[in-house]
């Protein structure tokens, strides 16, 4: 049965990367169609929204989707898409591996941290208001429904992934009453999982543990702004934002999209690194329940790296885009089905 996909290409280098994972995709021989959908800076130019309707009745029909990073107008009255998107959709986890690949000299060799980040709330809740000239006041909203999803996501992550510890990343100390509640709800949803060790943490501490120790973390579960944060760090330590992917998970739909941006520095010139967006694909084939797809795309990666094979400038190389995602494409083609 063919798959039908949501692709939204996205802004700044995401055509190029979404070109290549379709490639790498496609080389694995499944039945996919592709329903190419645009949303994002460029297309507010001309429809003067960043978001159309068909973009979000599009992903609802399909219920996967796979998405290259999409940017924001910033000071035309826009909001952002991404999380537009993950608010209309009701995308409530942001799962983010940060895994060690082979032969890319990571700080430490074999991390392989999960990060499970609330989606929908906190900071990005988009409660902001000036309060007279000078004084601007964000709301962080936490409610404990939406506390309770995420930590019943992160448990139930652990256990079908066979992992064994969950870490709740707060700033209680502080925050006593928001980041006391998600706290409050971690507690209540651990004893229910009585097989996972449950871990709490300050999140400036996580941040400290991240860059001596990564490997003594395991499944981190966290609000909104410090996933983002602490996202951005796991990627400096495994090699760089060229290779972190991440999947936002809802009950009807889910979008598979990079941490990274639309990296405008580098646009047009063959420089960007797919292997994000195509990792995101790899965690999609799973999604979709075509695990041997899956793998032998992961296991290309593997091999690419290990046996030497072409890298893309930010990882100490020299080929281009299409050049990468066409030798992992020739690897996926030969590989045992
Ligand atoms: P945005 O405003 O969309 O977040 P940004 O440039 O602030 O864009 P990123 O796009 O995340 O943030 O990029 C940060 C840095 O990492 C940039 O120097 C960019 O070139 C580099 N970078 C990001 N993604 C990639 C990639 N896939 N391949 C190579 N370099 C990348």
């Amino acid at each position: 049965m063919a798959h039908t996909i949501t692709l939204v290409p996205g802004d700044g280098i995401g055509p190029e990367v979404a070109d290549a994972t379709r490639l790498v995709v496609e080389a694995t021989g499944i039945d996919v169609v592709w329903e190419v959908h645009h949303a994002g800076a460029e297309v507010a130019e001309k429809r003067g929204t960043t978001l159309p309707p068909e973009v979000i009745e599009s992903i609802r029909r399909n219920k996967v989707a796979l998405k290259g990073p999409i940017g924001t107008p910033i000071g035309k009255g826009f909001k952002s898409v991404n999380v537009t998107l993950r608010q209309t959709l009701d995308l409530y986890a942001n799962v983010r591996p940060i895994k060690s690949l082979p032969a890319l000299e990571p700080r430490f060799e074999g991390t392989d941290i999960v990060i499970v980040r609330e989606n929908t709330e906190g900071l990005y809740a988009g409660l902001e208001l000036m309060i007279m000239p000078g004084i601007a006041q964000s709301i962080k909203l936490i409610t404990e429904p939406a506390c309770t999803r995420i930590c019943e996501y992160a448990f139930a992550y652990a256990e079908r992934m066979g992992r064994h510890r969950v870490t709740v990343i707060h700033k209680a100390n502080i925050m006593k009453l928001s980041d006391g509640l998600l706290l409050e709800c971690f507690r209540r949803v651990a004893q229910r999982h009585p097989r996972i060790e449950p871990f709490e943490m300050i999140v400036d501490a996580c941040a400290m543990q991240m860059v001596r120790d990564a490997n003594k973390l395991d499944v981190i579960v966290t609000e909104n702004l410090y996933g983002d944060i602490l996202s951005d760090l796991g990627a400096g330590l495994v090699g760089g934002l060229g290779i972190v992917p991440g999947s936002n998970i809802g009950e009807q739909a889910a979008v598979f999209e990079a941490v990274h941006g639309t990296a405008p520095d580098i646009v047009g010139k063959g420089l960007a690194n797919p292997t994000a967006l195509i990792q995101s694909a790899v965690m999609m084939l799973h999604h979709m329940n075509e695990p041997r797809a899956a793998d032998r795309v992961a296991r290309a990666i593997v091999e690419n790296f290990r046996s030497g094979g072409p890298r893309t400038p930010d990882l100490g190389g020299s080929a281009s885009t299409m050049e990468f995602a066409g030798a992992l494409a020739r690897r996926v083609a030969v590989s045992p089905a």
